[in-house]
C-alpha cells in the first residue's frame, strides 16, 4: 500500500514530527541508468573487494548469527588498543564512525549546546547536531579550502561541548597540520571535547596531517573518530571507532545502542587489522592514481589543492557545476555534488579514474 491508499479523514491530525527532525533533507539515493556501465565515484569507497581475511572471517561468523554480539566488542577493542598503543579502555566502537559520532554528540550535548565545525566539510555533521538539539555553529572553510582554525577558535563559547576537525577534510581533502592543530588545542578549553575526524587517514601522505594518537596523550580533551568503511574497504557493515579519554569512552560505550556493531563487522574489522599491509598496498595504488590524475588535470589548466584524501575536489559554481554534473550523469559516473561548491570524485581503479579525465579534460578552465 502506498501512503496516497490511507485511509484518513481529511481532518485527521497524524502524530507530529520533532521541527528538528521534519527540517532534515532526505536521503537521496544516487541515479542510475538502466544498462550503463555504471561507475560508483560518489561516496568514497574502496573500489577494491574486501580484504580476503575479512570476506573469510565474515564467512565464519555468519554461522553465529541467531547470538547477539558482544556488546562491549571485546576482542575488538582489544586489538585496536594494540594496533594504536592505547588500553582497551580508551577504545570505543560503534556501527561505523557516523554511529560513534552519534554517541559522542548524544553523550555530551544538551538541548541547546553548541557543536562547532567547518564548512563545507562533512554533511552527517549538521545531521546528527539537529538530531540531538544542539546546535550547529559552523565555520567557513579559508582560502586554501581548510579549517579557518583561528575563527573556530573564536567561536567558542560557554554553551560549546565539542568540536569536529575533518583532517583530511570531506570533501575538499586539505588536511590540517599537527602544528595548527596543536596552538588550536592550546586555545581552547580543556572542557570542549575536540574530535578529530580521521576517515581517511590511511590515505594522507605521512606528515600531512596530525599526529594525533601524540595530541591526544598530550591533551585529553582530544577524540580521535576512525572508520574501517574506506581504506579497509568495509562500508557496508558498519563499524568505527573512537579513541577518548576512559571516562569519554566509557560514556560513549553506555550511549550506545546495544548490540548495534555485528559480530560479522568486529570478526572482520579484526582480520582486516591483521591484514594491514595488504590494505597499504591498495591505498598506495589510489595514492599514486590520485597523484596521477592531479598531475594530469593540471597540465590541462585546471587548478586543484592537493588532496590527502581518496577523492578530488572541484570547486565550481554556477554552470561549470551544472555541465559537469551533465555530462558525468551522461557517462554513467556517479559522483557527488554540492551545490554551489562543487564536484567531488572518488579515485578508484584506472579505468573509472581515465573516464573521469576524459569529462574533465572537456570541461578544462
Ligand atoms: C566516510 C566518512 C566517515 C565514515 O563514515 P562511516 O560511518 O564510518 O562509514 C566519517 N567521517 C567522514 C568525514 C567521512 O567522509
Amino acid at each position: 500500500m502506498t501512503s496516497d491508499q490511507l485511509l484518513t479523514a481529511p481532518d485527521t491530525v497524524l502524530p507530529a514530527l520533532r521541527g528538528a527532525v521534519a527540517g532534515l533533507p532526505s536521503y537521496v539515493p544516487g541515479r542510475r541508468s538502466a544498462g550503463m556501465d555504471i561507475a560508483a565515484l560518489a561516496s568514497n569507497e574502496s573500489h577494491y573487494e574486501p580484504l580476503p581475511a575479512a570476506a573469510a572471517a565474515v564467512a565464519e561468523a555468519a554461522s553465529t548469527m541467531n547470538r547477539y554480539p558482544d556488546s562491549a566488542a571485546v576482542e575488538l577493542r582489544e586489538r585496536l588498543a594494540r594496533h594504536l598503543g592505547v588500553t582497551a579502555g580508551e577504545v570505543a566502537v560503534g556501527p561505523g564512525s557516523v554511529g560513534v559520532l552519534q554517541q559522542i554528540i548524544t553523550g555530551l550535548c544538551d538541548a541547546g549546546d553548541e557543536v562547532i565545525f567547518a564548512w563545507r566539510s562533512f554533511e552527517a555533521y549538521p545531521i546528527l547536531v539537529e538530531l540531538a538539539g544542539a546546535r550547529r555553529v559552523h565555520i567557513p572553510l579559508d582560502e586554501a579550502e581548510g579549517h579557518d582554525l583561528d575563527a573556530m577558535a573564536a567561536a567558542v563559547t560557554d554553551r560549546t561541548k565539542v568540536i569536529l576537525l575533518c583532517t583530511p577534510n570531506n570533501p575538499t581533502g586539505v588536511p590540517i597540520s599537527h602544528e595548527r592543530i596543536e596552538v588550536f588545542l592550546q586555545a581552547v578549553p580543556s572542557s570542549v571535547l575536540v574530535v578529530i575526524d580521521e576517515a581517511y587517514v590511511e590515505y594522507a601522505e605521512a606528515g600531512s596531517g596530525p599526529d594525533s594518537l601524540a595530541l591526544y596523550r598530550r591533551y585529553p580533551n582530544v577524540c580521535i573518530l576512525r572508520t574501517f568503511s574506506k581504506a579497509y574497504g568495509l562500508a557496508g557493515l558498519r563499524v568505527g571507532y573512537a579513541v577518548a579519554a576512559p571516562t569519554i569512552a566509557e560514556g560513549l560505550r553506555r550511549t550506545a545502542l546495544p548490540f548495534a556493531v555485528s559480530a560479522l563487522a568486529q570478526m572482520a574489522a579484526v582480520a582486516s587489522l591483521d591484514a594491514g599491509e595488504e590494505m597499504e598496498a591498495r591505498v598506495a595504488a589510489v595514492r599514486q592514481e590520485r597523484a596521477r590524475m592531479a598531475a594530469h588535470l593540471e597540465a590541462r589548466g585546471w587548478k586543484l589543492k592537493p588532496s590527502q584524501g581518496n577523492f578530488l575536489w572541484i570547486r565550481a559554481d554556477g554552470s561549470l557545476r551544472a555541465s559537469l554534473v551533465d555530462a558525468f550523469d551522461a557517462s554513467g559516473i556517479l559522483v557527488r555534488a554540492y551545490q554551489g561548491d562543487g564536484v567531488r570524485i572518488t579515485v578508484a581503479d584506472s579505468a573509472s579514474n581515465n573516464r573521469v579525465l576524459r569529462i574533465l579534460e572537456a570541461h578544462a578552465a
